[in-house]
C-alpha cells in the first residue's frame, strides 16, 4: 500500500469535479504553494503533490485509471512515470503571466506570447435607443497588422534568432546573494524577450509592426444599457508586438446622453410635472409624446398634492438583465404663475375664503379670541 494522499483531496475537488474545476483548483493551490513565492511550511513538497495530482487528473485516460485503480494500479504504479517529477504540465498558461512576471525583473511581461494592449472608446446613444437597443455602427482609427511585414516590424518580414538568448527570449543569469550563487531566469534584454532580432526595419511601419487605419466597427447596443456599460469586442484591440501574440480588445463605454425631462434612476424614468392649481384641485390628464414612441397619458387625480408622486407602470426603461420594464415616475409640481391677469386676480380673491388655509386658520384663531374675551 502507498501512504499517498488521494489525488481529490490534494487539489480538494470532489470526483465529479469538471476540467474547468480542476484548473481552478490547481490554480488556487500552485499560486499558493509555489515553492518561489510561497511562505508555507513545506511548499515544495506540497507543490509536487499538487503537480502530480493535477496532471494525473487533467489526462482523461490516467484520470478513468486512477478512478478505477487508485494508487495501486495493477502494474504497481500505473503513473511510475511522474513521480520522478517531469510533469507535462505547462504552469505558465495555467497560472498567467502576471504570476511568473516578478520572476523575470518586475513589471515586464517575461512572455514571448503577449497580447496586445485593450482600446477603450465611448460611444453616446440619446436614452430613446436604450428602450429597444440597437445595432451601431462607428468609423474609428485603429491600429491594424502591418501586411508589408506581417506585424513582425522587420523589413520583407526578415528577423534573426536572438544570439544572445539563442531564441529562446530568456537567458540565466548568476546572482550572488551573500554566500549563495543563486541562477535565475530573466528576460533577455537584447531581444526583449521576443527570441528575435529584426535587421532593418519595416518602412511601412517604422518597425512597430502595425499602422493607424479608419475601421467601420459595429455592434450592439443591448436594450436596457446603461451609462458607462462596456461591451467587449475581442481581438479588435491593440496588435500584439512584433506580431507575437493574439490583438487585444476594443472596449467600447456606452454613454446615455442625458434626456430634457427624463431623469433616469436604473430602469425607472422620472419626471416632474408643473401643473396649476385647478388641475391638482379637480384632476386632469395629460399627454405627452413618450420616448418609446407611444404617447403616455398622465391621469392626475382630483385633490392631489404638489410633492406628491404618481407610478405609470412598465413605462420605464427595459431592465437590463432581465425582461419587462421599470416605471414612469411623476413628481407632481405646482406652477404659480409670474403674471397674472387682472381678471384671475379677482377670481382668485373670490376663492379665498372657501380655498385658503391660512384663511381658514385666522378664523379658527378668531374664534378662539372671541370665545376667550366672552368667558
Ligand atoms: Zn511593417
Ligand atoms: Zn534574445
Amino acid at each position: 500500500m502507498t501512504d499517498k494522499r488521494d489525488y481529490y483531496e490534494v487539489l480538494d475537488v470532489d470526483r465529479s469535479a469538471t476540467e474547468k474545476d480542476l484548473k481552478n483548483a490547481f490554480r488556487r493551490l500552485a499560486r499558493r504553494f509555489h515553492p518561489d513565492r510561497s511562505e508555507e511550511p513545506d511548499a515544495e513538497n506540497k507543490f509536487k503533490e499538487i503537480q502530480e495530482a493535477y496532471a494525473v487528473l487533467s489526462d482523461a485516460e490516467k484520470r478513468a485509471h486512477y478512478d478505477r485503480f487508485g494508487h495501486d494500479g495493477p502494474s504497481g504504479n500505473p503513473f511510475g512515470g511522474f513521480s520522478g517529477g517531469g510533469f507535462n504540465i505547462n504552469l505558465e498558461d495555467l497560472l498567467g503571466g502576471d504570476f511568473f512576471s516578478g520572476f523575470f525583473g518586475g513589471g515586464r511581461s517575461r512572455s514571448r506570447e503577449r497580447k496586445g494592449s485593450d482600446i477603450l472608446v465611448r460611444h453616446s446613444i440619446e436614452m430613446a435607443t436604450v428602450i429597444t437597443g440597437s445595432e451601431e455602427s462607428i468609423e474609428l482609427d485603429l491600429p491594424v497588422e502591418c501586411s508589408t511585414c506581417n506585424g513582425t516590424g522587420a523589413k520583407d518580414g526578415k528577423t534573426k534568432t536572438c544570439g544572445t538568448c539563442q531564441g529562446t527570449g530568456r537567458v540565466r543569469v548568476r546572482q550572488q546573494i551573500g554566500p549563495f550563487v543563486n541562477e535565475v531566469v530573466q528576460e533577455c534584454r537584447d531581444c526583449g524577450g521576443t527570441g528575435s532580432i529584426i535587421e532593418s526595419p519595416c518602412g511601412d511601419c517604422s518597425g512597430r509592426g502595425h499602422r493607424i487605419e479608419a475601421k467601420s466597427i459595429k455592434f450592439n447596443v443591448p436594450p436596457g444599457a446603461e451609462h458607462g456599460t462596456r461591451l467587449r469586442l475581442r481581438g479588435q484591440g491593440q496588435p500584439a508586438e512584433r506580431g507575437r501574440g493574439s490583438n487585444g480588445d476594443l472596449l467600447i463605454e456606452i454613454e446615455v446622453l442625458t434626456h430634457p425631462w427624463f431623469e433616469r434612476n436604473g430602469s425607472d424614468l422620472i419626471m416632474s410635472l408643473p401643473l396649476g392649481y385647478p388641475d391638482l384641485v379637480l384632476g386632469t390628464k395629460v399627454t405627452i409624446d413618450h420616448i418609446d414612441g407611444k404617447k403616455l397619458d398622465i391621469v392626475i387625480p382630483p385633490r392631489s398634492s404638489a410633492g406628491h408622486t404618481l407610478e405609470i407602470k412598465k413605462r420605464g426603461l427595459p431592465h437590463m438583465r432581465r425582461s419587462g420594464r421599470g416605471d414612469v415616475v411623476v413628481l407632481l409640481k405646482l406652477h404659480v404663475p409670474e403674471k397674472i391677469s387682472k381678471a384671475d386676480k379677482k377670481q382668485l380673491d373670490s376663492m379665498k375664503t372657501s380655498l385658503n388655509p391660512s384663511d381658514q386658520l385666522q378664523r379658527i384663531l378668531d374664534d378662539a379670541a372671541d370665545r376667550r374675551a366672552n368667558e
